[in-house]
């Protein structure tokens, strides 16, 4: 994919301030911390579109960036932060739950979890939640800098397995440090887009 222009459209706090325009949209959710700003970044080749985290569990707007004015790239609130409050996570389920049930044009879901970890309940909820609501899948394991190239397969079969993923489902590691998956998360997402 070749990135020509990208920019933010909007922070939404509700789904009034979604655009309408109803251009395809690929949507990004992960745990907070888990590298889902860097990665956005990253695939976008700019260094602070999308802000790296100071304020981790804090940002509960739906933010979307307009790539090529072709389609929205869209990073949906993080998840799993320890320190945030019952009602938090309850505003955090029902912006999420809007989303994902009524955004026609959604096309696919991007699932971040971290490659040395097996993944959390809050993740395999998550990637339930995304099969619930039939969007194609694609999981990108972040971080991959921290362990060798042996342990990433290793880790592939572990969170395949916690996650219960769909075996046509893929997975891709990403280093947002030393720009490694870029390409081939690219081309996974192409991949669904065309299905
Ligand atoms: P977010 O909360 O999911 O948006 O995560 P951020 O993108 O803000 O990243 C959280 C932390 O992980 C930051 O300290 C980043 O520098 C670090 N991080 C993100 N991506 C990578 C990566 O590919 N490799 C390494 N080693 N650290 C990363």
């Amino acid at each position: 994919m070749k990135i020509k222009t990208s920019e933010i459209v909007i922070s939404a706090v509700g789904p009034k301030q979604y655009p309408e325009d109803l251009l395809p949209e690929i949507a990004m959710v992960g745990r907070s911390n888990v590298g889902k700003s860097s990665t956005i970044n990253t695939l976008l080749n700019r260094r602070k579109l999308a802000r790296v985290s100071q304020n981790p569990g804090k940002t509960r707007t739906i933010n979307f960036y307009i790539i090529n004015k072709e389609f929205y790239l869209v990073d949906l609130p993080g998840y799993g932060y320890a320190k945030v409050s019952k009602t938090e996570r309850a505003s955090w389920g029902k912006i999420m739950e809007t989303y994902l049930s009524t955004r026609t044009n959604l096309q696919e879901v991007v699932l971040l979890v971290d490659i040395r970890h097996e993944p959390t309940e809050d993740d395999k909820l998550m990637y339930d939640w995304i099969k619930h609501y039939g969007y194609g899948t694609i999981v990108v394991a972040t971080k991959s800098d921290k362990i060798s190239r042996s342990q990433q397969q290793k880790q592939f079969k572990i969170i395949r397995e916690a996650l219960q993923m769909n075996p046509e489902d893929k997975i891709v590691a990403i280093s947002s440090l030393k720009k490694e998956g870029i390409d081939k998360l690219w081309g996974a997402i192409e991949d669904l887009f065309t299905a």
